[in-house]
């Protein structure tokens, strides 16, 4: 069967065409492969037909800080299915400010090894 991907690896972007075959156990085999610009496409592909990952940046709430948000980050990518489950995990967070950039507000979120960080600074309101 043939499937299109896009390599989300660099900002690059590429279009990717393979020819796949599934084998009596399951497994795909990648038969072609075409329109990766450098060997980590077949890296991503292979990784999207065995066990798609994906990271997520977004938000939580500050209270008493400049800004009412401060940006935070997984540290590694998850299963792409468990997005949603670690979207909702870190919307039940809220920090106090000052808040600082690195700082882990969920260690090993959902056991998947990764972390979720602070990425940016968030200072205290001055009263
Ligand atoms: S195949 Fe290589 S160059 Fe193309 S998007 Fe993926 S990592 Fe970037």
């Amino acid at each position: 069967m043939t499937r299109e991907f896009t390599c989300i690896v660099c900002p690059n972007g590429c279009d990717i065409k393979t020819e796949i075959k599934v084998g009596q156990d399951g497994k795909h085999e990648i038969c072609s492969i075409d329109g990766a610009l450098c060997a980590r496409g077949e890296v991503y592909v292979k990784q999207e037909l065995t066990d798609p990952r994906r990271s997520i940046a977004t938000s939580v709430l500050v209270k008493g800080g400049v800004l009412p948000l401060a940006s935070v980050r997984l540290t590694n990518s998850i299963p792409k299915d468990r997005i949603l489950d670690a979207v909702t995990e870190i919307k039940r967070c809220s920090l106090t400010a000052p808040v600082f950039s690195g700082t882990v507000i969920i260690k090993n979120i959902l056991g998947y090894n990764s972390d979720v960080i602070v990425t940016k600074e968030v200072p205290a309101s001055e009263k």
